[in-house]
C-alpha cells in the first residue's frame, strides 16, 4: 500500500490518500500542541509511541467486538486505517476529575466518580471545541439520535475495556478523549487514537503523570513519561501472548 497525495494535516498527524478510495494511511508526527495550538513543541519519538499504542488498543478493542477504523500497522509511524467521515463531536469519558471538569465545576482534581461519566464537545478548532449536549448535536445535524446513542453506547464500553487492561498495567485510566467517524455504508466506527495524547494515565501507586499533561503542564519528563507507559504496555502485552 503506497502514500498518496496528502489530503490533511492536523496538529499531531497527516492523512495520506491510498490507491484503494476505501482506505488511508496516517502518519504520527513528533508535533505536540495545547490549548487550541497556543502551546507548541515536539516530544522526540512521539509519533512511533502513539501509533503503536494506538494500534495496540485498537485491536484489543476489536477483539472485544468495538468496531474501529484500524486496517493494519505498515510502520513505526504509518497505519492503514478505513476512510471515514468524522463525526464532528469529541467525547470524554471521564472516571476521575480532572482537567476541564475540575477547573469549570470546581471539583478537585483526583476525586474519583461514582460511575463513569460523559461529555461531548463540538469538534470546531475556530471555536475552540466547545462543550455542547446532545440536543445541540441533534438541532446542528451533527449526528442522528440513533448515531448519538451508538457513540455514548460504545465509549463507555471502550471504558471499560480500557479501565481494565491499563489496571492491570497498574495504571488508572482518569479520562479520554474519543472521535467517531462513518464508513461510506454509514456504520459509526471508533477513529482517531487512543494515546497519551489523548488519554490522562496515572500511575496507579504513585499517581505520576505518565500522558500529554506533562506537556501541557511543563511537569518536564515527558518523552520519559511516553517511553515509560509504552514500556508497560509492551510488557504487559508480551505476558498475554
Ligand atoms: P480536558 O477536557 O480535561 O482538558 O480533557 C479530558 C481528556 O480528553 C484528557 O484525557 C485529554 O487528553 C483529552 N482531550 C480533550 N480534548 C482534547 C484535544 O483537543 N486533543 C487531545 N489530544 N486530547 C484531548
Amino acid at each position: 500500500m503506497t502514500k498518496g497525495e496528502q489530503i490533511y494535516e492536523g496538529k499531531a498527524k497527516k492523512v495520506f490518500a491510498t490507491d484503494d478510495p476505501e482506505l488511508l494511511i496516517v502518519s504520527y508526527k513528533d508535533d505536540a500542541t495545547a490549548f487550541n495550538g497556543l502551546k507548541r513543541g515536539s516530544v522526540a519519538g512521539k509519533g512511533v509511541i502513539n501509533n503503536k499504542m494506538s494500534n495496540a488498543l485498537m485491536r484489543m478493542l476489536e477483539t472485544k467486538g468495538v468496531p474501529t477504523h484500524f486496517v493494519r500497522e505498515l510502520g513505526d509511524r504509518d497505519t492503514l486505517v478505513r476512510r471515514v467521515q468524522i463525526v464532528p463531536l469529541e467525547v470524554i469519558v471521564r472516571n476521575i476529575a480532572a482537567g476541564s471538569f475540575s477547573k469549570r465545576y470546581g471539583v478537585e482534581e483526583g476525586t474519583v466518580f461514582p460511575e463513569p461519566t460523559i461529555e461531548i464537545s463540538y469538534k470546531n478548532d475556530a471555536l475552540g471545541d466547545p462543550l455542547l449536549n446532545e440536543y445541540h448535536a441533534l438541532a446542528m445535524g451533527l449526528a442522528s439520535p440513533d448515531e448519538v446513542e451508538t457513540i455514548k453506547r460504545l465509549s463507555f464500553r471502550i471504558n471499560e475495556e480500557l479501565k481494565a487492561f491499563w489496571s492491570s498495567c497498574g495504571v488508572t485510566l482518569v479520562d479520554f478523549k474519543l472521535e467517531f467517524g462513518r464508513l461510506s455504508d454509514g456504520t459509526i466506527v471508533l477513529a482517531d487514537e487512543i494515546s497519551p495524547d489523548t488519554c490522562r494515565l496515572w500511575d496507579s501507586e504513585t499517581g505520576k503523570k505518565l500522558d500529554k499533561d506533562r506537556f501541557r503542564r511543563d511537569l518536564g519528563g515527558v518523552e520519559e513519561a511516553y517511553k515509560e507507559i509504552m514500556a508497560r504496555m509492551e510488557e504487559r502485552m508480551g505476558a498475554r501472548e
